[in-house]
């Protein structure tokens, strides 16, 4: 059956999502995964955190996926040597050099793919293959006929996000808040904890998401308060296509979100994805669509501040 994975964004949400149900949660190592400090965690806090999902018989996955210069590929592997002795063995990657010097360096290491890959078709998940991963994320937009394709063609597993945003542009190759804000900071250990660029390490301020004006080529204004799409979705009609497909991950997003609204949306799929597998032909999706209409709403209401809040900051002088 496919593993049901979540956010953890701090130790309490780790805890509420694994006794919510999902089978894996990954973290964020600070200053090397797509989010900013408050939901990444020190190595201490991943320790603990990966002890309390390997007593329930769970999963932890770190996060690395950002790109490194090359000074900074040494501290990375230390780090993952440090958690692979503490047992930690998955770890989610975008850089295709990280890839290899992991699954060169540490024998019995599981590399997955990172969204931030934008991996799109099954050429690109066999390169990412041959690079060293065991799992790679579909795009945002991909449809079911190219995951049947990677499942078929590429001998890969395949991870599937059901809660996440699908981004104005690709979500990795993405520089539009580097135009706003920009801040470095090298902590004690060497990284550069660079702001205004999520594939560095630092975040996205949703710049998408602010109100642009359309100029025209004599330089007058011809639109106001245009908003670029970023649609923020749930998949729920999809979940029996995307068992029946074999997906070997449905993953839900969130790590920004609220303790308890991640916790709900768990809930939610560890029971949508136990009814479906449990009775597929008498399984119906119309009670499922009237529960998630109430967390969609609360998942809205805390979307629309937080990005209000990132935008605001991101035009803020630094
Ligand atoms: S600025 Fe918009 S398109 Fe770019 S990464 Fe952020 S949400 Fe995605």
């Amino acid at each position: 059956m496919a593993e049901l994975l979540a956010s953890g964004g701090t130790p309490g949400m780790v805890r509420t999502v694994l006794d919510n149900g999902a089978d894996a949660v990954y973290v964020g190592a600070k200053g090397w995964s797509r989010r900013r400090a408050q939901y990444e965690m020190d190595d201490e806090q991943i320790l603990e955190s990966a002890s309390y999902a390997r007593s329930g018989g769970k999963v932890l996955r770190v996060a690395f996926n950002t790109l490194p210069a090359s000074g900074e590929i040494p501290l990375l592997l230390a780090k993952v040597e440090k958690f692979m002795a503490a047992g930690i063995r998955d770890f989610i990657l975008t850089d295709v050099g990280a890839m290899t010097a992991l699954s060169r360096n540490f024998p019995g290491v599981r590399i997955h793919a990172s969204v931030g890959c934008t991996i799109v078709n099954a050429q690109d998940a066999r390169f990412y293959k041959e690079a060293g991963a065991d799992q790679i994320v579909a795009e945002c937009r991909m449809d079911r006929e190219e995951m049947r394709r990677i499942k078929q063609e590429a001998g890969v597993g395949l991870e599937v996000l059901v809660h996440a945003t699908t981004c104005y542009t690709l979500l990795g190759r993405c520089t539009m808040s580097s135009y706003t804000r920009q801040e470095w900071r090298i902590d004690a250990e060497g990284k550069n904890h660079f702001l205004g660029s999520p594939n560095r390490g630092g975040l996205c301020y949703r710049i998408c998401m602010t109100e642009w004006d359309e100029v025209g080529k004599d330089g007058a204004v011809e639109g106001r308060g245009i908003v670029l799409p970023n649609v923020a979705y749930f998949l729920v009609d999809d979940i029996p296509s995307l068992i029946d497909l074999g997906v070997d991950t449905i993953k839900i997003q969130g790590r920004e979100y609220s303790v308890p609204l991640v916790g709900e949306m768990v809930r939610f799929y560890r029971e949508l994805i136990d009814a479906c597998v449990k009775d597929r032909s008498s399984f119906a999706l119309g009670p499922w669509k009237e529960r998630m209409a109430g967390i969609v709403a609360a998942r809205d209401a805390e979307r629309r501040e937080k990005t209000a809040g990132l935008i605001s900051e991101s035009l803020s002088a630094p």
